[in-house]
């Protein structure tokens, strides 16, 4: 017997209500409807933290560190999408079924006045309410003056110092990497403005200082963790280079000269490796983009989340915590499984969008019915233009992750797998209290 097969049968004998509803049953009965009808109304009721988002206006470049190439986009993200109709309608009385140019005229003038009625930072605080959001991460490359701190902890950017030489080669991989990497050199560059080094240190103990004095002072400004996307800009198999080996290739193309993709390669791995163990000892948490991405030139098989497996399983990095943005998708059925590490954990953004709730509550009924206290949720909100923007982004992934949370939630009930007091915990645990658990304490 497997130490999961003793504790179930402990919690069998201890818990008599278990023992009541008997094997779980492998078909929904006919109680369903009704079992979706109760939960919905008190998820809806349950303020939520979102654990990923780009909350800002459309104008606005610093809601990411990166841009949006041109590319193939999937069905439901394209903006002629007419649930954005609906979010529309529901977020500010929008009295259209299109967005002719005419129509999306009144929608922008609607949200300007908004803006003066609501000014400052009580515009996105307005939002907030409205969709019952207790808070929404703001992963940006800087924070906005209009946003309000409390509502929006910032998570900011750590990819940029894994590309401090010339970036020629890089850039020329592919059309989005022309687009990428100069965007990664403007943010280091930010970073080096910010902590007032002029050019690039000589060695590599005072360029991983400036790394450190760089994640200590965002988290003094509000920084809640530090985010890569890293998966856009090149694999993430990391390798484990020595000490020596990064501080000869930083000494030989500190001053100049292209590294080859090996070299460049290898002082990645060990400033990966560096930024992520500084992120234990400062109990910064790190997210990691770990779904497919935009652009017709993202490698899923490069970048896929299962390549991460040996950093996440590594005990040398037990001291930080992993929140893996997007859970993997469209692995997400495997990536639960690196759930089972105690400092991992998964987060659900962009799969709400990505899929309609009747296949995303398929993915969140076996990530509930498998490490249920290590998921937590998000909306991946991003303006989509000057008329479609964070606003109905956030209405989609909250709607969305909400409904399928209640239909996941009623099938588990209606088969017996869970009591219906069980699933609304839950539904707590998801929406809020696992995500909230991880900052609690982390301020030094
Ligand atoms: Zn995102």
């Amino acid at each position: 017997m497997n130490p999961t097969r003793i504790w179930f049968s402990i919690a069998i004998v201890g818990v008599s209500s278990v023992v009541a509803m008997g094997q779980a049953r492998p078909l929904p009965g006919a109680d369903l409807q009704q079992i979706y009808e109760r939960l919905l109304p008190q998820i809806e009721k349950i303020a939520a933290f979102d654990h990923h988002a780009h909350p800002g206006f459309a104008y606005d470049p610093d809601v990411d560190a990166m841009a949006a190439p041109p590319g193939s986009v999937p069905f439901r993200e394209r903006d002629t999408n007419p649930e954005l109709i609906a979010a529309a309608k529901a977020l500010f009385g929008y009295p259209y079924d299109d967005l002719s140019p005419e129509h999306a005229k009144w929608l922008t003038q609607k949200k300007a006045e908004l803006r003066k009625q609501y000014s400052g930072t009580a515009y996105f605080d307005m939002i907030l309410d409205k969709l019952n959001l207790e808070r929404s991460v703001a992963n940006r490359a800087m924070m906005a003056d209009y946003l309000d701190a409390k509502r929006f902890p910032w998570v900011f950017f750590a990819d940029a110092f894994m590309w401090p030489f010339d970036n020629r080669q890089q850039r020329s991989r592919n059309p989005d990497e022309e687009v990428y990497i100069p965007l990664q050199e403007k943010m280091l560059h930010r970073w080096m403005q910010q902590e007032k080094v002029s050019k690039l240190p000589a060695d590599l103990s005072s360029y991983l200082s400036f790394v450190s004095r760089t994640l200590e002072d965002n988290q003094k400004k509000g920084g809640i963790a530090m985010k890569f996307e890293v998966a856009y800009f090149r694999t993430t198999r990391f390798s484990d280079p020595s000490r020596q080996q990064a501080e000869a290739i930083y000494k030989k193309y500190v001053a100049g000269g292209v590294p080859s993709p090996e070299e460049y390669r290898t002082f990645q791995d060990y400033v990966f490796r560096f930024l992520i163990t500084e992120g234990g000892r400062l109990l910064l948490p790190v997210h990691i983009h770990s779904a497919v991405g935009i652009g017709d030139y993202f490698s899923l098989t490069e970048s896929g989340i299962m390549n991460l497996e040996n950093i996440l399983r590594d005990p040398r990095y037990k001291a930080t915590t992993f929140v893996m943005i997007h859970g993997g998708y469209p692995f997400e059925r495997e990536a639960i499984w690196l759930a089972s590490v105690k400092n991992v954990y998964m987060e659900s953004s962009y799969q709400e969008i990505a899929m309609y709730p009747s296949e995303f509550s398929h993915c969140l009924k076996q990530w509930l019915e498998t490490f249920p206290d290590k998921i937590t949720f998000g909306t991946d909100s991003f303006p989509y233009n000057e008329v479609l923007g964070a606003e109905e982004s956030y209405w989609l992934g909250v709607q969305s992750a909400r409904t399928a949370l209640a239909a996941a939630l009623a099938e588990m009930v209606s088969m017996g797998e869970v009591s219906e007091a069980r699933a609304l915990a839950m539904a707590k645990a998801y929406l809020h209290d696992t995500a909230t658990s991880i900052y609690e304490g982390n301020t030094h």
